[in-house]
């Protein structure tokens, strides 16, 4: 079956994907899958989902050609989805207006969401707020100190944040904390998942938002170069910036697309979060996926110095697309990213986040073995004010 088609009625891509929950939540899910396909037979929900795109998050966000980029590394012609610049500084925005406008659609009053970065809860919140709906945002502890910036900004904007004290206190317990919540409170509550995991729908719903990213970066390339880009490049945490840039050139084979997992401290050191690299098939968060765990099936836990990549799972559809040899995935360090991040801030004037740091390293090394007519579009997935900290202490640190 073409990308394009996938997932089928029961929420597969291949063997990946599913349904994977208790009963309390199949009611909610069957609700929420229902919705959804009005929602989206309805030009009219598009219609509005593209009015706020363009009125309040900004888009179409710009296809950013960097010429000093390119020059500097010699070899292909690089170009920046300009994502950093959608309002609240990242891609999450797109899918939590998307799914904003739903939970209005459903006549839900209140909002539940997870956030790891503290990029998905600040566009969570900031939504909310627009739309009138009561946001509640579970955030690991450790995730609260290293993003204290997005905390305050979170509650700024009306939402209220629930720290959790579980686990390695990151996103993976968040996420089973915002579920909780979810089932206890399932009448008057949507639970705004915030990459494309989870039990179907989500995962093909929450691409279907980010596709906007693709969409338009195959129209600007169309009108300013004439033919589609050779290579797209995207981090992946659960994989959503990277599902939204590729899912609308799935079908165009000349198109390779590269997935960049965080290899953390190394891929060897058991401290990374790269799940299609070292993860083994299982179940966690109600979808089967790859995931990082040990021999007894224990969720393993990870690390990398992006916040936003530091998750045990991968969305069911890059699992697919690695299966199938649609696209390809690679992973890259730690150090490596934060090359990749001064060389962006030096030769761009563009401060990235330190997830699409990653993607910018993997095309600074792709670049030099390519030609000047070759095209590599990289999804510059945010902007790295969030992470200004972490970055001053680890070069502090000398990492
Ligand atoms: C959350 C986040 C990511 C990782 O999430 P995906 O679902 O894999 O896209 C990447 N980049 C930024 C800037 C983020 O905030």
């Amino acid at each position: 079956m073409a990308g394009m088609e996938l997932p089928d009625q029961r929420g597969y891509f291949g063997e990946f994907g599913g349904r994977y929950v208790p009963e309390v939540l199949m009611g909610a899910l069957e609700e929420l899958s229902r919705a959804y396909e009005t929602a989206a037979a309805d030009p009219a929900f598009w219609a509005e989902f593209e009015r706020l795109c363009r009125d309040y998050i900004g888009r179409p966000t710009p296809l950013y050609p960097a010429q000093k980029l390119s020059a500097q590394l010699g070899g292909a012609r690089i170009l920046l989805k300009r994502e950093d610049l959608a309002h609240t500084g990242a891609h999450k925005i797109n899918n939590a207006l998307g799914q904003g406008l739903l939970a209005l659609h459903m006549g839900k009053k209140r909002v539940v969401a997870e956030t790891g970065a503290g990029q998905h809860g600040v566009a969570t919140a900031a939504v909310c707020a627009k739309l009138g709906l009561k946001a509640i945002v579970y955030m690991g502890e450790e995730d609260m100190r290293r993003q204290s910036l997005n905390v305050f900004r979170m509650r700024l904007l009306g939402a209220e944040v629930r720290p959790v004290s579980a686990g390695s206190r990151t996103l993976k317990e968040a996420i089973t904390e915002a579920i909780r919540d979810w089932v206890t409170n399932v009448e008057d509550t949507h639970y705004l998942l915030g990459s494309c995991v989870g039990p179907h729908p989500y995962p093909r719903m929450v691409r279907d938002f980010q596709a906007i990213v693709g969409k338009e970066s195959r129209d600007q390339m169309l009108a300013a170069y004439g033919r589609l880009p050779d290579y797209i490049i995207a981090c992946v945490g659960g994989g959503s910036n990277a599902i939204g840039i590729f899912h609308p050139f799935v079908d165009d084979p000349q198109v390779q697309l590269i997935g960049v997992e965080a290899a953390g401290k190394g891929l060897d050191t058991g401290q990374h979060s790269a799940s299609l690299a070292r993860g083994r098939v299982g179940v966690l968060h109600g979808t089967k996926s790859y995931l990082l765990q040990d021999e007894q099936g224990q969720i393993s836990l990870t690390h990398s110095i992006a916040a936003g990549l530091d998750y045990p799972g991968v969305g069911p559809e890059h699992c697919y697309y690695r299966e199938t040899g649609r696209a390809s995935y690679v992973a890259v360090t730690d150090r490596e990213a934060l090359d990749g991040f001064q060389l962006l801030c030096a030769t761009e004037g563009i401060i990235p986040a330190l997830e699409p740091a990653h993607a910018i390293y993997h095309a600074a090394q792709l670049a030099p073995q390519l030609s000047p007519e070759q095209f590599i579009l990289i999804n510059l997935s945010g902007r790295g004010d969030k992470d200004i900290n972490t970055v001053a202490e680890a070069l502090r640190e000398g990492l």
